[in-house]
């Protein structure tokens, strides 16, 4: 520690308060970290179930510095201890982790550290911390607590199921009278359930929060012209990160092939990838500044990149949980960041026959699927505010009126279109329930072509009968019918369309059908400035720029991610405050007295010598 800064930190004050200053360079606790901290400090245990986000890391990290001894913490993935135990470092903590990364030598020397009780933090995979080996060794070890971190890899039932999780429920044996916390961002009570049984956490503390993640943004679109569209939505962002999901393996090349061309910088990353170029890709992402990663589902788990400004989604995702867990990932940092998705007919079709078509599930199980995919459909033709009708999926009530969504920045209105939808059920009826959509809505709107000639369709009365729309209009109408479920692709008949028995009680009358008058053009948002989320002004963006590039060359020289170094947010607290001296530095969020120290004098110098290059400017 420098002189600077050493009246400042003062190394003795182990308190939660002291810790998140002097290491983290924080000023407060985020709502709901401090009870956790201050109840596992204690020595009691927790589960806790905070959103994506929320700063869980935190909620183990610093009742792990407060206590005596080392802390275990398990993890499933070895990018993520990876990533935390480099961030970790950073930060001036002893931590290291055991896995097959590391070389034998680098291995012993860990254990012979933690032996010596010189690690306050040790990360392991579930599989290796139960070895016999592993036990006998930590055996000598005074263990301060233990983490299970996304312990959701508990539940069978979840998708993220991983077997060697169930080892664990012998941690309370194996440690008697160590504080154990679980922690995730699953919020389903059968799942908060699992794991509470799963790790004999009967007496253990629940700590819950809104799972409302208010900084991220909903909009969801008709799919008209994709890339157009996600043209239009990626323009706001040039300079950003963000992941951009597709349904396939094809469509992730193509699309990012496509964006490259478009200018944008852009890498694909899918399953069926070089396992070495996969990897090479995750890493540019977590590495380089404003890049667009086109993936697969197969992407996301165990990246923790706090600066992901935007997700937008292709297709549609197979259940709210999916969407939600892969819009989670956007705006991590806390900043301002959107969900942005396209979705269409051919989607819920699609996503429809993936679930008629499995073999070997039960008609119970595809019910649930069903229902599943509906809950999607639903929040995709809400009028009424996203966030409200995605929370109240999971559980929780929210007020609506976000003004956060589309639908509360852009209000749709919904009108009576009982007989529109008459005239379109009836066009399904009266062509035999044979065809697809394209061909009904020719007939609607009276068009002669080879197939509504062929087929005599010219002469029905329903020909004709519905030109007053456009067929781009029509579209929406049966895609409203679809998701209302009066009309099913069937999948044995090649996809054609067909009358559900619903369908009867709107020829009948007896039901109202509304549709959404759709909104015509790019939402009317208020176009956002550049960067304005970091509440940076206009004559304060040339020095963060100028202080991005110099984290830049300081995170490649390290093999750092550049929000390792420092996060954006203190990046523009420094271009606005412009401190002018180390004791002025030590007031900035996100340092803590070892970046202070490594980085300090390398930003004050850079502030310095900008303004003379501004004042230099001024006067020529
Ligand atoms: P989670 O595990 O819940 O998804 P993380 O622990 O990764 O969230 O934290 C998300 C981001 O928020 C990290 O960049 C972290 O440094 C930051 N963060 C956590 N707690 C605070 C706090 N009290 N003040 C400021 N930033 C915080
Ligand atoms: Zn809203």
């Amino acid at each position: 520690m420098t002189s600077a800064t050493a009246h400042l930190f003062d190394k003795e004050d182990t308190s939660p308060l002291g810790v998140l200053r002097s290491v983290y360079g924080y000023d407060s606790f985020r709502e709901g970290q401090q009870d956790v901290i201050e109840h596992v400090t204690n020595g009691g245990d927790a589960l806790v179930l905070f959103p994506t986000g929320r700063g869980k890391s935190l909620c183990y990290q610093v009742p792990a510095l407060c206590r005596e001894g080392t802390a275990i913490i398990v993890s499933p993935l070895i990018a993520l201890m990876h990533d935390q135990v480099q961030a970790l470092k950073e930060r001036g903590i002893a931590a290291e982790y055991l896995n097959s990364n590391l070389s034998e030598e680098e291995a012993a020397d860990v254990k012979r550290r933690l032996r010596a009780g010189e690690l306050k933090m040790i990360y392991m995979a579930p599989e290796r911390l139960m070895m016999d080996p592993t036990l006998q060794m930590l055996s000598g070890v005074n263990v301060s607590l233990l983490a299970v971190d996304e312990s959701h890899c508990i539940a069978s039932m979840g998708h993220d199921f991983r077997p060697e999780y169930r080892q664990l429920s012998r941690l309370s044996e194996v440690f008697p009278g160590v504080p154990r916390l679980a922690l995730t961002a699953t919020a389903d009570p059968r799942t908060r359930q699992d794991i509470l049984d799963q790790l004999r956490l009967g007496d253990a503390r629940v700590f819950t929060s809104s799972f409302d993640r208010s900084n991220i943004s909903y909009e969801i679109v008709e799919r008209t012209e994709a890339k157009s569209q996600l043209l239009t939505f990626l323009s706001k962002h040039k300079g950003e990160s963000g992941i951009v999901y597709c349904s396939s393996r094809k469509r992730v090349e193509e699309t990012s092939a496509w964006l490259v061309k478009q200018g944008f910088k852009s890498l694909p990353y899918h399953a069926g990838m070089d396992q070495a170029v996969r990897a090479k890709n995750q890493d540019a992402f977590l590495k380089q500044e404003g890049l667009c990663l086109v993936a697969t589902v197969a992407f996301g788990m165990g990246v923790d990149k706090p600066d992901v400004r935007y997700v937008a989604h292709m297709d549609l995702p197979g259940s709210v949980e999916a969407y939600y867990q892969e819009t989670g990932r956007a705006g991590r940092d806390g900043l301002p960041s959107e969900a942005w998705m396209a979705y269409g007919m051919q989607d819920v079709i699609f996503r429809r026959g993936l679930i008629d078509k499995q073999e070997n599930t039960s008609e119970q199980q595809k019910r649930i699927e069903r229902g599943k995919l509906n809950a999607l459909v639903g929040i995709c033709e809400t009028a009424s505010c996203r966030r409200q009708a995605i929370l109240s999926h999971f559980g929780e009530a929210h007020p609506g009126d976000c003004g956060n969504c589309d639908s509360c920045l852009n209000p749709v209105e919904m009108y009576d279109g009982t007989e529109i939808a008459i005239k379109a059920l009836a066009a399904v009826y009266r062509t035999g329930e044979r065809f697809g959509t394209t061909h009904v809505i020719d007939v609607l709107v009276g068009k002669e072509n080879e197939k509504t000639r062929k087929f005599g369709h010219v002469n029905l009365p329903v020909f004709g009968a519905g030109k007053d729309l456009k067929p781009a209009q029509w579209q929406p109408i049966f895609r409203q019918l679809l998701a209302n479920g009066y009309i099913f692709a069937d999948h044995d008949a090649y996809g054609a369309i067909k009358l559900d028995e619903s369908a009867r009680r709107v020829f009948k009358k007896e039901v109202v059908v509304n549709f959404r008058k759709e909104r015509v053009g790019a939402i009317a948002k208020p176009r956002r400035a550049e960067r304005r989320e970091l509440d940076l002004a206009e004559e304060d963006r040339p020095l963060f720029e100028a202080l991005r590039s110099k984290r830049t060359g300081l995170a490649n020289r390290a093999n750092l991610a550049p929000y390792m170094v420092l996060p954006d947010a203190t990046l523009a607290q420094l271009a606005r405050d412009r401190p002018d001296s180390m004791a002025a530095m030590e007031r900035i969020s996100g340092f803590g007295s070892a970046k202070l120290d490594r980085y300090g004098q390398i930003f004050l110098d850079a502030i310095e010598s900008f303004g003379s290059v501004e004042d230099n400017a001024m006067t020529m």
